[in-house]
């Protein structure tokens, strides 16, 4: 497998070579291609992805294909324009000079996705990386075993595998695909993994994006509108069985509305799923049995207000909700990444502060609270990926926002124009005029140091 995973980069960079990805026709051309061919796979593609974990067709429409086909969409009318190069306001002291930014791909990318959104983590980066005109191997998840193979049939009907191609496989597919010298890797995952990731990179100064992810808080203040915040939040937690990277990971709620609050989600999850949930169309599985095992851990000992039932044979957890769980138990110490929901209450700002800054910075934070002064003090003093003031992960349906996580949540970020711009070298270029050549900067030197001193106002 070592010699044709080195053969296949060889064959990808002498394609790069070629120069063939950097004509803007030629990459719109394949993008159109990859458009069509999810347009006509959609239903298989829904169909891999509840073989893989039972996610409803309507959460897949939302949040894989049509956001992936949307994005695609975005970089195909605006591909001429990103790509082209921007002229930038010449300095003075190198006058006669024009400047531009020449737009460079890097070259030979790879990506890799996690399962739980296992098309849309899989081809967002990926579409980036070919508008940008990269070339590009990608390894989808070895734990979305159906998703990963429709996503190899799709790459390989609408690209050349010089220039793009999926390597199927886990953990030692992708140590194999890592020791390769890359000229850019995009990572999506768990943080455990994305420090190994960032340890190849560094052995050969590779860029990086790192999307990882975290504890993301959801704060709600007393005076939030209470029904709909639970309405919201029963949402943004429960779709895809709360196994989403933003979904909000525990509720900090005031006292004083904790009563209500709890109520208020339990309506609301009996209204979305129905009273037998296990019967319930609209909500997925979990992925696998070690993950349903995991989250099963997380509840003993805990205090369960709702749900908490189970069903090995179908990893089914319902969606459940735990009071005021301890800071030391496992619940509360990793990212919980499934459809449990721990409610914690607090008095003062400072309660607010103390919890999230027992974690990493989060990948997301939402705020609940129709308080400006709230919103705008929570906003400044905490340090967070992304969020959402009055609804939970919504900021990911605009594709003019740019995604991803800061310290221990991931870093770069991507989607819409920060995608196009992640791929791609910002080249700076001055191009001196050569009928005019002042002679102050050579030697011998012949200005005086108070001059010189001068010359910042010629920049
Ligand atoms: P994971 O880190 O276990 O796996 C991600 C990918 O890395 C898979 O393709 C896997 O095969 C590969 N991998 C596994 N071991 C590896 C190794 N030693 N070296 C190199 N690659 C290896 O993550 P997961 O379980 O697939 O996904 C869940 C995690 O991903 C959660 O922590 C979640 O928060 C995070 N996530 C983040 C985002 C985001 O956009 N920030 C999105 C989705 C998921």
């Amino acid at each position: 497998m070592h010699t044709t995973i080195s053969q296949l980069l060889t064959s990808q960079r002498n394609f790069f070579l070629s120069q063939q990805t950097k004509s803007i026709e030629y990459r719109k051309g394949v993008l159109k291609k990859l458009y069509k061919e999810i347009v006509l796979r959609e239903d298989a593609i829904c169909e891999a992805i509840y073989a893989d974990f039972k996610k409803p067709k309507f959460e897949v429409l939302l949040s894989e294909t049509q956001i992936v086909l949307a994005e695609l969409q975005l970089l195909m009318k605006k591909l001429d324009s990103w790509s082209r190069s921007q002229k930038i306001r010449s300095s003075l002291l190198n006058f006669p000079s024009s400047d531009w930014i020449y737009k460079e791909p890097f070259g030979n990318v790879l990506v890799i996705a996690p399962w739980n959104y296992p098309f849309m983590l899989a081809i967002m980066p990926f579409i980036g990386a070919i508008a940008s005109g990269n070339t590009v191997v990608l390894k989808p998840s070895e734990k979305s075993p159906n998703t990963s193979k429709s996503i190899a049939q799709l790459i390989q009907t609408v690209f050349l595998p010089e220039h793009a191609t999926v390597v199927l496989g886990g953990k030692s597919e992708a140590e194999h695909l890592l020791m390769q010298q890359w000229d850019y890797i995009f990572f999506t995952g768990s943080i455990q993994v994305g420090k190994i990731v960032h340890a190849h990179a560094t052995k050969n100064l590779t860029p990086v994006t790192l999307e990882l992810g975290g504890k993301n808080p959801c704060i709600i203040d007393k005076s939030a509108k209470l029904d709909l915040a639970a309405k919201r939040i029963v949402w943004g937690k429960f779709f895809n069985a709360g196994q989403t990277c933003v979904a909000p990971d525990y509720v900090l709620v005031h006292e004083s509305i904790k009563a209500a609050f709890i109520m208020a989600l339990i309506k609301w999850i009996t209204k979305f799923y129905g009273e037998d949930i296990a019967i319930s169309p609209d909500f997925a599985r979990i992925i696998n049995g070690d993950n349903h095992a995991r989250l099963k851990e997380m509840l003993i000992g805990e205090e369960v207000l709702f749900g908490g039932t189970f069903d090995d044979s179908d990893n089914y957890l319902s969606p459940t909700l735990i009071d005021s769980p301890s800071f030391e138990s496992k619940l509360m110490q990793d990212e919980i990444f499934g459809p449990i929901l721990p409610i914690i209450s607090f008095n003062t700002e400072e309660d607010i502060a103390n919890c999230p800054m027992r974690y990493g910075k989060p990948l997301a934070t939402y705020i609940f609270s129709t308080n400006h002064n709230f919103q705008k003090t929570i906003l400044n003093r905490h340090s967070f990926g992304g969020g959402a003031i009055n609804d939970a992960w919504i900021y990911l349906g605009n594709p003019r926002l740019p995604f991803g996580g800061i310290g221990t949540s991931g870093m770069g970020a991507y989607h819409g124009k920060r995608s196009f711009d992640t791929f791609t070298h910002l080249k700076p270029i001055s191009k001196k005029g050569n009928w005019l050549d002042i002679s102050l900067r050579y030697a011998p030197y012949t200005i005086s140091n108070n001059l010189v001193k001068k010359l910042k106002h010629f920049f």
